[in-house]
């Protein structure tokens, strides 16, 4: 199958209301072109160096997503055009990614990770933590960020029902955290399911989906 048809074939699938990340790490820029010329325009990358590369040779009116987990010294590389980053998980961050943003006079969207995964080496916090900074007056003073949603990437098993149930806990995180709405604050993505699992996920209540080895085919880190 191609791109194309592998792109074609995964958005009839999706509901309306869900929006597909296109995850093109590891990929060279002509996978990207050709998902760009089907249609794509969202996609996704973990790694700050090689999204700013790739949005140097795309067109410019793609919206890229950084879903890795974020190093504070390197936001400024992507300060100046990243639409949405997904994985921020701590309040030193947020302050680093608003000062990076304001000094582009802009606004930078975020979604705070949640760790819904029990394995160890999932990035993320607590609802609690979360909940602590939206209420902070902190937070409140960072007017160049918005939270606009919560993230979270559930364990890699087989086992449905333990992915489910964390699926289950992001998006109960969501619906308490949502009432929360300030200037800078106002949650309305959801962004959980990845290749394996985002039917899943979009069933527990996901409306943004982080699909690559689907699209793309299997990466190699080999090289
Ligand atoms: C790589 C990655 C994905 C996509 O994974 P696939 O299984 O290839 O669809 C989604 N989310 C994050 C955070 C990733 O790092």
């Amino acid at each position: 199958m191609s791109i194309q048809n592998n792109l074609n074939d995964i958005k009839s699938q999706l509901p309306e209301h869900v929006t597909l990340v296109a995850v093109s790490k590891t990929k060279p820029v002509s996978n990207l072109l050709e998902a760009y010329n089907a249609g794509q325009r969202i996609f996704g990358e973990n790694k700050i160096q090689e999204m700013v590369e790739k949005y140097e040779q795309m067109p410019k009116d793609i919206q890229w997503h950084m879903i890795g987990h974020v190093q504070r010294n390197k936001v400024k590389y992507m300060a100046s055009f990243v639409s949405l980053i997904h994985g921020v998980d701590n309040f030193k961050l947020l302050k680093e990614i608003n000062k990076q943003a304001k000094k582009h006079n802009r606004i930078i969207n975020c979604l705070l990770q949640i760790k819904i995964a029990s394995e160890e080496s999932k990035f993320g916090m607590t609802l609690n933590e979360a909940e602590d900074i939206l209420n902070s007056a902190d937070f409140s003073e960072l007017k160049n960020i918005k939270v606009v949603g919560l993230m979270g990437m559930a364990t890699f098993t087989e086992d449905l029902n333990q992915i489910e149930k964390e699926f289950k806990l992001l998006k109960t995180s969501f619906d308490r955290l949502k009432i929360l709405q300030t200037a800078n604050c106002k949650l309305q993505t959801v962004s959980m399911g990845m290749s394996g699992d985002y039917k899943l996920a979009i069933d527990c209540g996901s409306n943004m989906v982080r699909i690559g080895s689907s699209i793309f085919g299997t990466r190699n880190y080999s090289n």
